[in-house]
């Protein structure tokens, strides 16, 4: 599949990325069908969107008509089958690998022959999401970032069967969606971003568990003493706690190093359902706001 081939894209998964990813790819003249398993996430999926156009309207980088002829091109579905025209389809459901293997097979039958299957995984082998489907070179990692309308970077993911055109248009894709794409050449554990973030969120959720400093000084120490835009624990509610669990665990087992080991308090806070901003409570209360 060429690039001037591609005029529709899938998304599935309305969350977070699912939604951001539409959004982008509406907002660059794609035609766009974001598929969901949960009905309230399609509806919550489409007012994100709605609300982020509104925020861009406020800026004054959009306009009333052209919010209304962004949110026409994307089309939602609760059934993977409405899929099956799409030139590309993204998956960005949970970060949970049998899921995803499941949800490979099933876009394998369902897409066409032509069509280009890539994963915004975090961490999960695209190699092995791949060898589940009849066109395991057809299947790359395209990783964008949270939240997706805002950030430049598309980290390009290369399965050890992706061939060289499948990158090639994954990577012209993200440039035409002004993205810039960085490759990962070599698909191992974390690729680049989550290699080095992960760990490092790890590490405060530790500094915090033993006792060294509250949540508000660790963020503000990494903030303020290393130039981040925002602390290490702010950033991992953004992201969702059982994002960055399923994240640490992928490095761990994939790695097999004891320093990528979760910290147990980082497993509480999931077990309570405190997985950040989406739940309302993680390492910050986000209920009043
Ligand atoms: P999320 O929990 O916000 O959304 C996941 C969505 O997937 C939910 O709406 C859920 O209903 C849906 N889903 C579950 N099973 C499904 C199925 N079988 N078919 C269709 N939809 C299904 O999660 P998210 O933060 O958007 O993360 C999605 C993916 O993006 C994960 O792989 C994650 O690792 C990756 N990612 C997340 C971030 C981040 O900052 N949150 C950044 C980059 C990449």
């Amino acid at each position: 599949m060429n690039i001037q081939d591609v005029r529709s894209i899938g998304v599935v998964g309305a969350g977070q990325m699912g939604n951001g990813i539409a959004q982008v790819a509406a907002q660059f003249g794609y035609q766009v069908v974001m598929v969901d398993v949960s009905g309230p996430a399609l509806e919550k999926g489409i007012a994100t969107i709605s609300g982020s156009c509104d925020r861009l309207i406020k800026k004054a980088t959009m306009t009333e008509g052209q919010k209304a002829e962004l949110l026409g091109r994307i089309k939602t579905s609760q059934e993977m089958t409405a899929l099956k025209d799409c030139d590309v389809v993204v998956e960005a459901a949970t970060e949970n690998i049998d899921l995803k293997l499941k949800i490979f097979k099933q876009l394998d039958e369902v897409a066409k022959p032509t069509a280009i299957l890539a994963s915004n995984t975090s961490s999960i082998s695209i190699t092995k999401i791949a060898a589940v489907t009849k066109r395991p070179t057809q299947v790359a990692g395209m990783h964008f970032m949270n939240p997706v309308p805002l950030m430049k970077l598309v980290e390009g993911i290369k399965g050890l069967q992706t061939s060289d055109e499948t990158f090639k248009t994954v990577k012209a894709l993200s440039e035409k969606m002004d993205k810039v794409f960085v490759e990962s050449v070599k698909d191992m554990p974390g690729f680049i971003v989550n290699r080095i973030l992960m760990p490092m969120i790890n590490e405060a959720v530790y500094t915090l568990h033993e006792g060294i400093a509250n949540v508000e000084a660790i963020d503000n120490a990494m903030k303020l003493g290393t130039n981040q835009p925002m602390g290490p624990l702010t950033l991992a509610d953004f992201i969702g706690l059982d994002t960055c669990l399923a994240i640490m665990n992928v490095l761990h087992d994939g790695l097999g190093d004891s320093k990528y080991r979760p910290c147990p308090l980082l497993v509480k806070y999931v077990e309570a359902g405190w997985l950040g901003r989406k739940t309302g409570r993680g390492f910050y209360d986000y209920s009043q706001k």
